[in-house]
């Protein structure tokens, strides 16, 4: 279990990059590289023509969020592996806190039938 913040993927666009085309695209690398140290995100999506270096999408609500944690299986191809914002570990919290209250009072009904 980790977490992935979207300053995170904005500030190693460049060393990702080049980890991932070490031999190509050397074009892209030397305007990801001379991007601040903040990069801006619309900038690198002109840069590399698309967004999916610095999306963090949610496995639950889809949306691109600012930070999510990675629980499940360690990444891999065909891994239970799922990324989730901070709402939803909120809402999974909710549903464990409402059945928690559910038994409790089926545990306070069954006293009270006593
Ligand atoms: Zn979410």
């Amino acid at each position: 279990m980790n977490i992935t913040t979207k300053q995170w993927a904005l500030s190693t666009v460049a060393e990702r990059w080049k980890r991932q085309y070490p031999q190509s695209h050397q074009d892209i690398f030397q305007k990801l590289s001379a991007l601040s140290a903040v990069a801006d995100e619309d900038e690198i999506t002109k840069i590399i023509g698309n967004s999916s270096w610095t999306r963090l999408q949610c496995d639950e609500c889809g949306r691109d969020v600012d930070a999510y944690v990675t629980i499940g299986q360690e990444q891999d191809y065909d891994s239970s592996t799922a990324r989730i914002c901070r709402d939803c570990i909120a809402k999974a919290l909710a549903l464990f806190d409402a059945e928690a209250l559910r038994l409790a009072g089926q545990e306070d009904g069954a006293d009270a039938e006593q």
